[in-house]
């Protein structure tokens, strides 16, 4: 694809998206996680920094690194949890993170319960202003919209609710869904193995009947994600921009093309 792009702190210098908006940078490769790296974004800047990852190890030293440079630290939380599996709350709130994003009912009322500040992600689905208020009776801080809805559905929802409480997903790639099922463990590994660390590690890519090229990764838990191929098309959200809102960025690592290419500098 031509005019592909990384997003850098001058890419969105250059847009001017930094300049007025509050910026949250989500992370999900350690090695980007590094107080090198980091600093760059805060020269710009931003302020907080998500961890997404895939041991209790990495989510330790991400805590540490983001702390040393007094950014605060958001704890990214799995789609799913299922029961027997909250221990891992516990051992996220022992991290004491300056908020987590969560990704379901649970992990919201687990954390509101520790007084620990609660963005809710699309995956709450969150498509209508009675479904907004209810997450912000139950406490939390910001709310993510859900993904199922078009530029205009979303600029009639945004004039129903407090503007300072939507968080915005610049770009990035948009999961199609979760799974159980482990393609590492299933695909290149013998019944008995197990995949150890091979899922967490191992980049894979699937592709799909028109030939396009969808990236899967694996959560804490080994479920494996699988993201849509084409990265969330921003470029119609990017004139609904608001000083108030939170802008959250994710997937660094990826090339962003069109988004990149067609958005238009703020007048
Ligand atoms: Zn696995």
């Amino acid at each position: 694809m031509s005019g592909e792009h990384h997003i850098t702190p001058a890419l969105l210098v250059n847009r001017r998206i930094a300049a007025y908006q509050m910026l949250h940078l989500l992370f999900r490769e350690p090695v980007h996680l590094t107080e090198e790296a980091l600093s760059k974004w805060m020269e710009i800047g931003c302020r907080s920094f998500y961890a997404e990852l895939c041991s209790m190890e990495d989510y330790k030293k991400a805590a540490t690194t983001i702390r040393n440079l007094s950014a605060a630290f958001v704890a990214v939380l799995p789609r799913i949890l299922k029961p027997g599996e909250s221990k891992f709350l516990h051992k996220i709130a022992d991290l004491k993170p300056d908020a987590v994003l969560a990704r379901n009912l649970e992990e919201l009322v687990f954390f509101r319960d520790k007084q620990v500040p609660v963005i809710v992600d699309f995956s709450l689905n969150v498509i209508n202003d009675l479904a907004f208020y209810q997450m912000l009776e139950w406490g939390a801080e910001r709310v993510t919209l859900g993904l199922d809805l078009n530029e205009e559905q979303t600029s009639n929802l945004l004039r129903h609710v407090p503007p300072e409480r939507v968080e915005q997903i610049i770009v990035g790639r948009i999961p199609l869904f979760t799974m159980e099922h482990c393609l590492w463990k299933t695909q290149f590994l013998k019944p008995a193995e197990s995949c150890n660390k091979m899922c967490r590690t191992q980049p894979l890519q699937i592709e799909d009947r028109y030939g396009a090229l969808h990236t899967v990764r694996s959560d804490i838990f080994c479920r494996n994600i699988v993201e849509r191929s084409e990265p969330l098309e921003a470029s119609p959200l990017v004139s609904h921009l608001r000083v108030e809102w939170d802008c959250r960025i994710p997937n660094l690592d990826h090339k962003i093309g069109r988004w990149a290419a067609q958005q238009k500098t703020p007048e």
